[in-house]
């Protein structure tokens, strides 16, 4: 879904219905803003956005496919997208690997709670 100045696009979608209710919700936020405008201060600060290479590169890289993804950055945008939880790729459930998790995890969690990961990679 991407939200212009004029217009709403949503992309292909097999369940009108979840879109329309989510569409709704939009339009009610949309008109929340629009009349508590003059009570909002503007945040300048740009939206920080984790890149998939950020997560990527703490994978174990193999691109089994055992997550159900063809390779491991496809894995990587799907922890973002919240598609997927680092519980589904298998190798990285290895013991040997809780340091990585532990990285993900929390790059994941900064993301998630609007701050800038220290010393990774954004996307602007
Ligand atoms: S299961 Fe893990 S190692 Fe295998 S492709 Fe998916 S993310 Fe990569």
């Amino acid at each position: 879904m991407i939200v212009g100045a004029d217009q709403i696009t949503v992309g292909k979608t097999e369940n009108i219905d979840k879109v329309k209710e989510i569409l709704d919700n939009v339009i009610k936020i949309l008109n929340k803003v629009t009349r508590e405008r003059d009570n909002i201060t503007p945040s300048t600060r740009p939206r920080p956005q984790l890149s998939p290479y950020a997560l990527y590169k703490h994978l174990p890289r193999t691109n089994c496919r055992e997550c159900g993804e063809m390779t491991c950055l496809a894995f990587a945008t799907g922890l973002i997208q919240e598609r997927y939880e680092m519980a589904q790729c298998p190798a990285l459930q290895e013991p040997s690997r809780e340091q990585e998790r532990q990285v993900i995890q929390k790059l994941l969690d900064d993301y998630f709670g609007g701050q800038l990961p220290a010393g990774e990679e954004l996307v602007l």
